[in-house]
C-alpha cells in the first residue's frame, strides 16, 4: 500500500467566498493539505425550483473565487457529479478524514442528499463537520433566547482566510479535472441580471453604504427607485459571497459615523428578518409543499393554466402586474412590495396554489433562497392564519408607487405612448380614445382577464371565513409558540 497525503476537503454550498467561511477557516485549522470543492449535482441541476441564471451566477462566484485564489496559486475544483462519487474518486489519491461545508438549510432533496451523504462518510471513517449557516440554528424547539444568540453569533469576529501553503496547487487540481467532469465555468454576457462573484458583491456593498442608501426608506416600495435605493445584496447573501455577518459589521462600523440612522436601521431590521425566515424553514420543512398553517391545506384551487401562462408572460392585462413580470423574468429582480404583490394577484385574484406560484417564482429570482422564499409566498397568499390579511390592488399600487408610470412605460412599451391618466388602466378608454391612441385592447395589447373587484371579493369572503376554522385556529397557536421572537424597536436593531 502507498502512502496517501491526508486532505481536508471544503465543500462549498452557498459560501462561495473565502473570508468569514468557517469551513474554510477549520479545514485550513487542521493543518492538512485543503482542496475546495463545487459539485454541480445532478438533481439539484433538475430541479424545478433553479433555471440557468442561477447555475451562471454560481459559475460567476467560482469564476471569481479562482481569481481570488490566484496568489495562492490554488483554484476551486469545479465539477459535474454526485458528491459521494467526487469524494470516491478522491480517496484514490488522498487519505480524507475531515469534509468542512455549512449546515444547509435547502430544498427537501438536498435534505436527502445530505442523509446520504451522512451515511457515505459513516462508512469511509470521514468527520463531516458541518458549521452554522448564517446564525440559523438546527435542532431549535422554539425561538425563546433566540434574537440574542443570533445577535452575538453576528457582532463575533469574522473568520479570517489564511492558509499556510497547505491548498492544493492549480497543478494538482488540474492533474485531478482529468478525472471529472470539469464544469466549464463559462456564462453569455448578460447585463440585466446581477453577475456572482465577491467581487461583484463587494461593490454593491460599497456602493450602498457610500451612497444609495440614503433613499432606503424612501424608495423601498417603488420598483423604478429600488432598483438603485435598495441594497440589491439579496443574491449575494443567499449564495453567501457575503455572510450576514460581514454586511451586519459593515453596516455598524458606518451607523456610527451616518447623520442617516433611520434608514440603516430599516435595512438592518431586514438582514435579521433574513436569518428570521431561514430559520423558520428549519424548523419547519413542510412548507416548501405544504401551507405551515394545517388548517390551509383543505383550500383546493381549480389549476387555470392560461391564467398561469397569462401571468408568467406578463400579459393579464393589468400594467401594474405585468411591468413587474417581465421585470422579473428579464432582470431576475423585483422589490420587496412588488414580489407580494404578484404574489397576491396569483394567489388571490387569479384563485391559483401558491405552491404553482412558489416554483415558477424562485426560478425566476436570482437570489432564490429557499428559507425565506416558501415563508414569504405563503404569508402574501394569506395561509399562514398568524399574519395580517393583505389582497394587493394592482391598480392602487400602480397609482401609489409609479404615480409617472415610468416603470410600466419601461417594461409594458406598448402602452409607452399613453397618457398617464390612462396607463394605469387602459380598458377604460373608450373606443374613440384608443383610435386617437393607436392602440386596440385585445389586439394591442390584452383586455384584463378577470375582473378585479370581483374576484377580490371572493379571496376576501373565502379566507377571512377560514380565519375562524378551528384547525387553523389551533395551529395559530402552534405557530405563534414555537415561531414568534420577541418584537424589538427598529433602532435596537443594530
Ligand atoms: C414572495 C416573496 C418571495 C421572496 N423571496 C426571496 C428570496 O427567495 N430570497 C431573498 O433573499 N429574499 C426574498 N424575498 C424578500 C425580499 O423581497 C428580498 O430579500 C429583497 O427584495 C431583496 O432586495 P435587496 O437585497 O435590495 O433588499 P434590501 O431591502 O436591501 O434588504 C437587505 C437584505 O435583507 C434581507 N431581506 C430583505 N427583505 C426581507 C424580507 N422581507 N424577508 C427576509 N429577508 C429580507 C435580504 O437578504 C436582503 O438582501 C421575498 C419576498 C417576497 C414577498
Amino acid at each position: 500500500m502507498y502512502y496517501k497525503e491526508p486532505l481536508a476537503v471544503v465543500w462549498l454550498k452557498r459560501d462561495l467566498r473565502l473570508q468569514d467561511n468557517e469551513a474554510i477557516y477549520n479545514a485550513i485549522n487542521t493543518g492538512k493539505r485543503v482542496l475546495l470543492l463545487y459539485v454541480f449535482e445532478d438533481f439539484l441541476l433538475k430541479d424545478p425550483h433553479y433555471e440557468t441564471r442561477h447555475w451562471n451566477f454560481i459559475k460567476e462566484s467560482i469564476a471569481d473565487l479562482n481569481q481570488l485564489l490566484l496568489p495562492y496559486n490554488s483554484k476551486v475544483l469545479a465539477v459535474h457529479s454526485e458528491v459521494a462519487a467526487v469524494l470516491n474518486q478522491l480517496l484514490q489519491h488522498y487519505e480524507i478524514r475531515d469534509l468542512f461545508s455549512h449546515q444547509e438549510t435547502g430544498l427537501l432533496c438536498t435534505y436527502h442528499r445530505d442523509q446520504k451523504i451522512i451515511r457515505y462518510c459513516h462508512n469511509n471513517f470521514i468527520t463531516w463537520k458541518e458549521n452554522i449557516w448564517n446564525g440559523v440554528l438546527r435542532g431549535l424547539k422554539n425561538r425563546r433566547g433566540w434574537v440574542g444568540k443570533w445577535k452575538n453569533y453576528m457582532n463575533a469576529s469574522v473568520f479570517p482566510f489564511h492558509p499556510k501553503n497547505q491548498l492544493l496547487t492549480i497543478h494538482e487540481i488540474e492533474e485531478l479535472e482529468k478525472q471529472f467532469s470539469v464544469m466549464d465555468l463559462a456564462t453569455p454576457e448578460q447585463n440585466s441580471i446581477q453577475k456572482g462573484g465577491v467581487t461583484e458583491a463587494l461593490k454593491y456593498e460599497k456602493s450602498f453604504f457610500e451612497e444609495r442608501y440614503l433613499n432606503y426608506n424612501k424608495g423601498i416600495s417603488k420598483p423604478k427607485i429600488a432598483v438603485e435605493s435598495c441594497s440589491r445584496l439579496s443574491p449575494y447573501l443567499a449564495w453567501g459571497n457575503l455572510s450576514t455577518r460581514q454586511v451586519w459589521q459593515a453596516l455598524k462600523a458606518i451607523r456610527h459615523h451616518s447623520k442617516n440612522k433611520k434608514d440603516l436601521d430599516a435595512f438592518a431590521a431586514r438582514l435579521k428578518w433574513q436569518a428570521h425566515f431561514i430559520q423558520k424553514f428549519e424548523m419547519e420543512h413542510t412548507m416548501e409543499n405544504a401551507s405551515i398553517n394545517k388548517g390551509y391545506r383543505m383550500l383546493k384551487k381549480t389549476i387555470s393554466e392560461q391564467y398561469q401562462i397569462a401571468w408568467q408572460t406578463g400579459q393579464t392585462g393589468i400594467p401594474m402586474i405585468d411591468a413587474c413580470m417581465r421585470c422579473l423574468n428579464e432582470t431576475g429582480y423585483l422589490n420587496f412590495r412588488m414580489r407580494a404583490m404578484i404574489v397576491s394577484f396569483f394567489t388571490h385574484m387569479l384563485w391559483q396554489p401558491w405552491q404553482d406560484c412558489a416554483v415558477y417564482l424562485s426560478k425566476m429570482f436570482i437570489d432564490f433562497e429557499p428559507g425565506i422564499h416558501f415563508a414569504q409566498v405563503q404569508m402574501q397568499a394569506g395561509e399562514t392564519g398568524v399574519n395580517t390579511l393583505r389582497i394587493y390592488n394592482p391598480i392602487k399600487n400602480g397609482y401609489e408607487h409609479d404615480s409617472n408610470a415610468d416603470f410600466i412605460r419601461k417594461w409594458v412599451p406598448e402602452l409607452a405612448h399613453l397618457q398617464t391618466k390612462h396607463i394605469h388602466e387602459p380598458y377604460l378608454m373608450t373606443p374613440l380614445e384608443q383610435g386617437l391612441y393607436h392602440l386596440k385592447l385585445g389586439t394591442d395589447y390584452p383586455l384584463p382577464i378577470i375582473d378585479l373587484k370581483q374576484k377580490r371579493n371572493r379571496a376576501s369572503k373565502i379566507l377571512w371565513e377560514m380565519k375562524h376554522d378551528p384547525l387553523v385556529m389551533e395551529e395559530n397557536e402552534r405557530i405563534l409558540d414555537r415561531h414568534v421572537i420577541q418584537p424589538k424597536p427598529l433602532n435596537d436593531a443594530v
